[in-house]
């Protein structure tokens, strides 16, 4: 069973605005897929139901082997918080929190911050010394890691990511890929985003999309 089912999935937004239309794909446990595609063709969609932010018009989502389709916000809140790790090309970091307190914040929502385990999702993207530091005073590329160490810090089995180096430079890039591919042969399954090619082909599967469509994923 895959980790992440799409079944004949179509978004349809008001206006009759097909944003995916008849998609289906499977991504394995552990897989590396990419999604490529031009601005409109609905990458953003595909991450909102698979990162149970939104709910598909017609098909299924399994998430893990629960199908998102019937749930409230509530109920897709929580599968969420178990299953996901999101990554964005903006961090969203507070910028009065230290990088710990900013990787608590994902904890605060489950009423259980632990400064222990923010540490250690510190630790394994490499940033345990910069733990009391404030947004402002770390690089882009250690911004986006301690995006990435709040993403951890519930051991979720898929990480999303939307553009995830979208936002760096040529260095801080090759760092953050560095650290995805390092994730990878962790055992997360991962789902990015990527306007870069050579991103893209980091991954084990690329799948492209145009007007709402899948038109090809090579392997
Ligand atoms: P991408 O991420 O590839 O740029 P999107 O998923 O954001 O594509 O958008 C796919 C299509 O759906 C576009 O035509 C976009 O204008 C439309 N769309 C996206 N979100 C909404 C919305 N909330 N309401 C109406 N149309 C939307
Ligand atoms: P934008 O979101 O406008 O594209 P960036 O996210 O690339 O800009 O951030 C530009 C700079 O602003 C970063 O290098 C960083 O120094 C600062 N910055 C961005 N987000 C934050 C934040 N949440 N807290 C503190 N500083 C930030």
């Amino acid at each position: 069973m895959g980790l992440i089912t799409l079944e004949n999935v179509s978004k349809i937004y008001d206006g009759d605005v097909r944003a995916l239309d008849d998609v289906s794909l499977e991504i394995k446990h552990g897989e590396w897929v990419s999604i490529m595609g031009p601005s409109g063709s609905g990458k953003s969609t595909m991450l909102n139901l698979i990162g149970c932010m939104d709910t598909p018009s017609k098909g299924v989502v399994k998430i893990d082997g629960i199908d998102i389709s019937k749930l409230n916000k509530k109920e897709l809140t929580k599968v969420r918080r178990e299953k996901i790790g999101l990554v964005f090309q903006q961090f969203h970091l507070v910028p009065y929190l230290t990088a710990v307190e900013n990787v608590m914040v994902a904890q605060y929502y489950h009423s259980m911050a632990d400064e222990e385990e923010a540490l250690k999702a510190l630790e394994r993207v490499g940033l345990g010394h910069r733990a009391n530091h404030l947004p402002k005073e770390l690089s882009g590329g250690e911004q986006q890691r301690v995006c990435i160490a709040r993403a951890l810090i519930n051991y979720p089995k898929l990480i999303l990511a939307d553009e995830p180096t979208g936002n760096l430079d040529k260095e801080n890039e090759q760092i953050v890929v560095d650290l995805f591919e390092e994730l990878h042969r962790q055992g997360h399954s991962i789902l990015m985003v990527t306007h870069d090619p050579k991103v893209g082909q980091l991954a084990q599967r690329q799948i492209i999309l145009e007007h709402g469509k899948k038109l090809e994923s090579n392997k």
